[in-house]
């Protein structure tokens, strides 16, 4: 067993490789199998994490339990909400260690991530801590055929143990906002993070033995996906629910695993988000609010849009701003100075949406700036970088307006009439997010809500109160994560009727 996982040292060149080994019943364990986590922005290997196998995750699995069963399962609600509670705090103790695991892992500027993911990685424990301060179930008098009364009421429960699957574009950030309201509501959690990115979810290991997190509530398993320890925390018996965030290719594959079980499943999907620009839009308002939008985080948020309708008479105005601001994005290694725009995860994601800009150019787009890999100098050279990305003149139907690119690229297409761009934007077998530019109160409202979607924002790009319901619609999802959303999830009633 290891007391600790990380040695770091200033700078990224002076620190050894970190071991990311499984972490299990409250400690790092020996065993598994290496393998080579990658530093997108350079390319080269950083860190070593240990491939969990079936035994390990039997092991991780009976630990959980354990938790389940013992001191966890009958801790007081105050003190399970002031250990969550301390892990928020123990993550912005630790904010620099966080923040250099998560760049090391992903690539992506400074700012981006000390603003967004290691900021909010803290604040889903202290969101969830508060969800659950004030319960109430439902409790009815009844009366009963023989003229008596009787009391039914209902008790929330833990499920038990639970599987966290996540994906690699906001580590931190969706793990947290798994794990947290499921050790809220009681349960104990086997996080299995995704491959690439398994760096920060080693860390909180570290921070849960710090805060006294009892042994068991908090298990991290590294590896891949199928015939790995993803595949066997899905199919385990001694699992109740899988929560997951991923592909929406893979989500159906953790379905079919998790079936001869019956686990209780949360889905977060993939996406191929549309936004509308209507002519009486705040332009300059729309042009920065879908940049953003589209080459944050290199275009590797779910929420990104990738297929943006602009009414016709404002379609120059707002290619031209759009192009503005894709160009004045500069790439670069993660903590030099001005840097907005981090590589792409993987070089095999590279190839892919490298694939997609070839594809595009072959279905008869007009590339108004972008399509390649930029040209950089020195460490970053070896990075997994791919310019931001313009089309227009491509037909609605064309592949990369309908496949989800997951990479800094988007597509520009004219509509006349309010019903052309509904149409367009609903037509697509995902439902994840939509982005509607317009000055006209009803309209919002209206087009608003005829988005197939989980969230359809106006005026706006990825705000949301955490205590409203997340998730997709169509094959982005399944059920809704948020506030008393995930509190419903992570938890069960059992239905009590006293007959008085
Ligand atoms: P992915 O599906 O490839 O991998 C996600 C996780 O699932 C990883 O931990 C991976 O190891 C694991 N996995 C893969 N195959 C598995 C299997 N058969 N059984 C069990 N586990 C398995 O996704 P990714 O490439 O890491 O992430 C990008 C995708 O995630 C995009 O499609 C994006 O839209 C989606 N995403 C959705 C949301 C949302 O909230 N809807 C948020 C972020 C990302």
């Amino acid at each position: 067993a290891h007391a600790s996982q990380t040695a770091l040292a200033s700078t990224a060149a002076e620190r050894p490789k970190r071991i990311l080994r499984n972490f299990i019943g409250g400690k790092f364990i020996d065993g598994g199998t290496p393998f080579d986590i990658f530093d997108p922005a350079t390319g080269s290997v950083h860190a070593t994490a240990y491939e969990a196998d079936r035994a390990i995750v039997d092991e991780a699995v009976r630990a959980a339990r354990k938790a389940v069963e013992g001191e966890w399962g009958n801790m007081t609600l105050a003190k399970r909400r002031a250990l969550l509670t301390r892990v928020a705090d123990r993550i912005e103790e630790r904010f620099d260690e966080f923040l250099e695991a998560e760049i090391a892992d992903t690539g992506k500027p400074h700012d981006l991530a000390h603003h967004l993911d290691i900021p909010r990685g803290a604040a889903n424990f202290r969101v969830f801590a508060d969800a659950i301060a004030n319960l109430s179930t439902e409790t009815f008098e009844m009366d009963t055929p023989d003229g008596g009364k009787a009391l039914n009421y209902a008790v929330r429960k833990p499920l038990g143990v639970v599987g966290v699957i996540s994906p690699w574009n906001l580590p931190l950030l969706l793990m947290t906002w798994k794990v947290a309201p499921a050790l809220a509501c009681g349960n104990a959690v086997i996080v299995k993070p995704s491959e690439e990115t398994p760096s920060t979810t080693t860390l909180l290991g570290e921070v849960m033995a710090e805060v006294g997190m009892p042994d068991g509530v908090f298990n991290v398993i590294h590896g891949f996906g199928p015939d790995s320890a993803g595949e066997f925390l899905t199919s385990h018996p001694g699992v109740r629910a899988i929560t997951f965030t991923g592909e929406t290719r893979t989500g159906s594959a953790i379905m079919k695993a998790a079936a001869p079980t019956v686990k209780a499943l949360s889905f977060e999907l993939g996406g191929k988000n549309a936004a509308i620009v209507f002519a009486d839009a705040d332009m300059d308002a729309a042009v920065a609010g879908l940049a953003r939008a589209a080459f944050l985080n290199t275009g590797q948020v779910c929420l990104a849009p990738e297929r943006i309708y602009v009414e016709r008479p404002v379609l120059d105005r707002f290619v031209a701003g759009m192009k503005e601001k894709a160009e004045a994005l500069l790439p670069g290694l993660p903590n030099d100075p001005g840097v907005t725009l981090g590589p792409v995860i993987s070089e095999e994601h590279r190839g892919k949406v490298l694939g997609y800009y070839q594809l595009a150019v072959e279905e008869g787009a007009t590339v108004i700036t972008g399509g390649g890999i930029p040209d950089l100098a020195g460490d970053a050279a070896g990075g997994y970088f791919v310019q931001p990305t313009i089309w227009t003149g491509l037909p609605h139907e064309a592949r990369v307006c309908r496949e989800e690119i997951f990479g800094p690229a988007c597509a520009i297409i004219p509509f006349d009439t309010e019903e052309e761009a509904v149409r367009m934007a609903n037509d697509s077998e995902y439902g994840l997010a939509s982005s509607i530019w317009t000055t006209n109160l009803s309209r919002a409202h209206r087009v608003g809500k005829a988005m197939e979607v989980g969230i359809s924002w106006v005026n706006c790009w990825f705000l949301r109160d955490l205590r409203t319901p997340f998730g997709g619609a169509k094959m982005s999802g399944v059920g809704r994560e948020g506030g008393e959303h995930s509190i419903n999830f992570y938890s069960e009633p059992t239905n009590i009727c006293i007959k008085l």
